[in-house]
C-alpha cells in the first residue's frame, strides 16, 4: 500500500528532532510531503536527522541546533523560519525532553528545575511562539502537538520532576486548545508509554521485565509508532480532534 501523503505544502517544526521519537516524527512528516525544521540542542544529531529526510516532493528541510528552554532562542527560531520560508510553521511537535531521575527524598532542587525548564517551559515557549506566528500571519489552520507521557497521568517512582513536567504539558495543551480554537489551531497531546529510544535504553532489564506484563501489547513501542499518531494529528484526517491526550502506550496500565 502506498504511504499516505497528507502533509504536502505544510511546514512543520519538530523539537527534539535529533533523536528517538522526534527523529521518527521528522522522517514521517517528510515522507508525507511536509517541509521539516529539525530542532535539537544537539546540533550534530539534528544535522544527522536532516540527512535522513526524503525531499522527493520538492520540500526544503533545515536543521537548527538550539535549546528550546530559552525564550531568546525560540524567538530567533521562529524569525529565522519566517525569513527562510516566507511563512510560519503550521505544524509544531514539541518532543524535546530530558529525564533527571531521583527519588523524592533525595532530589536536588536544581534537578527538579532543569527538567521543568526543558520539558514544561520549553513546550510553553515553542507552543506560544508558533501559535503567535500563525495568528499574526492569519493562517486559518494549525496543529500543535505536545509530547507528554503516560507517567504524567499515573506517576512513576524516581520521576518526581519528570512526571510533574509531563502532567503540566498535558494541562497546558488543553488550555491552549481552549484559547486557540477560535484561530483554527488544534492542540493535542501524545502520551507515549515505554518507547525504545536513547531515553529508555538505560532502563535495567530487570525493571523492564517487571513493567512488560502491564503492557497489553507485551513489548515496548517504536518511535515510528508514535510518529504515526503525530502524522494523523498533524493532518486533515483529525480536523475534528482538539484538546485531547492520546495514549500511545500499547495498553500500558489498562488492565
Ligand atoms: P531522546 O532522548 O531520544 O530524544 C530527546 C531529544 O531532545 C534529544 O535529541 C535531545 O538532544 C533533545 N533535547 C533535550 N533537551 C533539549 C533542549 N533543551 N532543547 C532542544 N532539544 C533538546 O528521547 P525520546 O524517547 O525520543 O523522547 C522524546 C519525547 O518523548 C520526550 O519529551 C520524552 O519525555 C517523551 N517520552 C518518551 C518516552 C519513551 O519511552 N522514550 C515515553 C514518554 C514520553
Amino acid at each position: 500500500m502506498a504511504a499516505p501523503c497528507r502533509l504536502i505544502s505544510r511546514l512543520a517544526v519538530v523539537s527534539g528532532g535529533g533523536s528517538g521519537i522526534g527523529r521518527a516524527v521528522c522522517q514521517r512528516f517528510a515522507s508525507e510531503g511536509a517541509s521539516v525544521v529539525v530542532v535539537d540542542c544537539n546540533e550534530e544529531a539534528a544535522n544527522k536527522t536532516l540527512e535522513l529526510l526524503p525531499h522527493d516532493r520538492g520540500q526544503k528541510h533545515v536543521s537548527l541546533g538550539m535549546d528550546v528552554s530559552l525564550r531568546k532562542n525560540v524567538e530567533q527560531l521562529i524569525n529565522s523560519v519566517q525569513t527562510q520560508y516566507f511563512q510560519p510553521p503550521s505544524i509544531c511537535v514539541s518532543a524535546a525532553g530530558i529525564t533527571q531521575d531521583e527519588f523524592l527524598l533525595k532530589m536536588e532542587e536544581e534537578d527538579f528545575d532543569k527538567v521543568i525548564q526543558v520539558n514544561l517551559k520549553g513546550t510553553f515557549l515553542l507552543t506560544q511562539a508558533v501559535s503567535k506566528a500563525i495568528v499574526s500571519a492569519g493562517i486559518s489552520k494549525g496543529s500543535l502537538i505536545t509530547v507528554g507521557s503516560i507517567v504524567g497521568k499515573v506517576g512513576n517512582i524516581g520521576q518526581f520532576n519528570y512526571t510533574a513536567s509531563k502532567a503540566g504539558v498535558q494541562g497546558l495543551t488543553r488550555t491552549a486548545a481552549k484559547e486557540l480554537s477560535r484561530y483554527g489551531i488544534r492542540c493535542n497531546c501524545i502520551l507515549p508509554g515505554f518507547i525504545a529510544s536513547p531515553m529508555t535504553e538505560n532502563i535495567p532489564e530487570k525493571v523492564m521485565s517487571k513493567i512488560t506484563p502491564f503492557i497489553l501489547m507485551g513489548r515496548m513501542g517504536k518511535p515510528a509508532e508514535v510518529a504515526d499518531v503525530c502524522a494523523f494529528l498533524a493532518s486533515d484526517d483529525s480536523l475534528y480532534i482538539t484538546g485531547v491526550s492520546i495514549e500511545v502506550a500499547g495498553g500500558l496500565f489498562i488492565g
